[in-house]
């Protein structure tokens, strides 16, 4: 008989007011004794409708059903059957939206803990299980991968076990994508990622640092000169959208992505053991509402800002980070400012930012992205005193690649035009998949690119 308690096994997790000042991650996983009770309430249905909402297709009830069998390692690998990536999936994937929307227990009650049961499987197996790294027989071809994200992780580690020679080119100095330069270690603990990476090393992977495809090496040159069979192109949607206000090159206004590249990557919240502080005034503005915008709020609070505000112009409903994290947010004290729109950055006599003038807006009709617009309500101008500016309103695909790479079809967006069962491109022997593709969308997508691709590149390699 399914445990039919109707909500799921809460999260532990560290109190807000403590969380807020630590880099520590903020959940902190399910125990024996909740992951068992939590699994207990899979109905382990027939027709698995959980599983059509996972783009990977990770084989759900089965998983779960080991984990009620206390079977955790064999839960693990269940899951690592379709998903390379479960520590990560299971803490930065979007489940409500995907396999725990799709569950049956959700129609009257809350779904179960998907997310949470494979975050468990895979915390076990890493706390318990050493891997075994298996060395495959080389095959003779070599294969070029740009960008060391979830996507070219994932392509690279399916290539390499098929017995593809393969190297990761990456331009930042440590690899990893957004695992390691966006998402902050409190929600992600960077660990996990290095772990997954210096297995990928142990199989033979070459991954090569401070590498810029299309400056120090070009894709053409890959092929001409060091005789590559096939090149993958995973390389993020990693250029900022500014809103082109006034006042938004005054000094103290960041992107998002430098913003938190300086945190994460240059670990600017380790000063000064790290030599790399970041400044944050008292007062910080946070433009957007998406995951990054959350990351960046919450990174400038535990940094010590007093007032944190996340100015969206939409209303809570169309704020689209994941409601685990807004929750989580507005626990910790950022302050929400919705239906208000900067129109303006003032700056101080030595050209640092010191007031931002916002609108209030109201929402009209669906715009083409089928959610209401937001209009400005006129006279409604007021001004808050900032320190620090974060513009977190999207990013796009750094230009650089499709500039230097002829013939290399692109879309109006920039992004690369790429057949999305294979991820082919408009150059032969050429593939490209994740955001860069898609523009800025999800780990588990860009997870999932990545492994279309693997298998299209070895039909294509092997004559198949
Ligand atoms: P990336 O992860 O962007 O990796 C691309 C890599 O390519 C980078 O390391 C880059 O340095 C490198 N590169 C770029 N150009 C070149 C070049 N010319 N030569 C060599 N290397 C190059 N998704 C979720 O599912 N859940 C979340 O909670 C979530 N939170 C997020 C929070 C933040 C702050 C951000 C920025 C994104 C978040 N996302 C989240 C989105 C998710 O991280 C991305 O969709 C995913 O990382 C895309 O993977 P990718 O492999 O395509 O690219
Ligand atoms: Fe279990 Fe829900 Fe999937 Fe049914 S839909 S098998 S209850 S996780």
């Amino acid at each position: 008989m399914p445990n039919m308690r109707s909500d799921k096994n809460p999260m532990p997790e560290q109190a807000a007011d403590v969380r807020n000042k630590n880099f520590l991650e903020v959940t902190t996983g399910y125990t024996v004794e909740m992951a068992l009770d939590e699994a207990e309430r899979c109905l382990n249905c027939k027709n698995k409708p959980c599983m059509q909402g996972c783009p990977v297709s990770v084989k759900i009830p089965e998983f779960i059903s080991l984990i009620k069998e206390k079977d955790f390692e064999g839960a693990y690998q269940k899951i690592k059957e379709t998903n390379a990536l479960p520590a990560v999936c299971g803490r930065v994937c979007p489940q409500e939206k995907q396999c725990e929307s799709k569950c049956v227990r959700g129609i009257k009650t809350e779904p179960v803990g998907i997310g949470r049961l494979e975050r468990f499987a895979a915390d076990y197996h890493m706390a318990h299980v050493e891997d075994k790294i298996e060395i495959p027989e080389p095959n003779g071809k070599k294969v070029a991968v740009v960008g060391s994200g979830p996507s070219g992780l994932t392509v690279a580690g399916d290539l390499a076990k098929m017995g593809y020679a393969v190297t990761i080119y990456e331009a930042f100095h440590t690899a990893g994508g957004v695992l390691m330069y966006g998402i902050p270690e409190f929600r992600l603990p960077k660990d996990i990622v290095q772990k997954e990476i210096e297995n990928l090393k142990k199989m033979g992977v070459d991954i090569e640092t401070n590498v810029i495809i299309g400056k120090t090496i070009t894709i053409d040159e890959l092929f001409e000169d060091m005789d590559y069979d096939a090149v993958y192109i995973g390389s993020g949607a990693g250029l900022p959208s500014f809103m082109k206000l006034e006042g938004e090159n005054l000094n103290g206004v960041y992107s998002a992505n430098e913003f938190l590249t300086r945190i994460n990557l240059m670990k600017g919240y380790k000063f000064p053991e790290y030599d790399t502080p970041v400044y944050i005034g008292k007062n910080v503005a946070v433009l957007g509402g998406g995951n990054v915008a959350m990351d960046a709020a919450r990174c400038a609070k535990r940094l010590g800002a007093e007032n944190v505000y996340i100015v969206y112009r939409r209303s809570m409903n169309e704020l689209p980070a994941r409601r685990e994290e807004v929750m989580h947010a507005e626990e910790e004290g950022i302050e929400f400012r919705l239906l208000e729109n900067p129109t303006r950055f003032i700056g101080d006599e030595n050209g640092w930012v010191s007031q931002m003038e916002t609108i209030k807006m109201e929402l009209g009709e669906p715009d083409a992205s089928g959610r209401r617009r937001p209009e400005p309500i006129e006279g409604s101008e007021s001004v808050t005193d900032i320190d620090t500016v974060v513009v977190a309103i999207g990013q796009t695909p750094n230009p650089l690649i499709r500039k230097t790479t002829k013939g290399l079809e692109t879309n109006k967006r920039g992004c690369i035009v790429a057949d999305e069962e294979t991820g082919k491109t408009s150059r032969d022997h050429i593939y490209a998949g994740g955001d860069v593709v898609t523009g800025a969308a999800t780990v588990i997508l860009a997870m999932g690119a990545g492994k279309a691709a693997a298998k299209a590149i070895d039909e294509e390699l092997q004559g198949k």
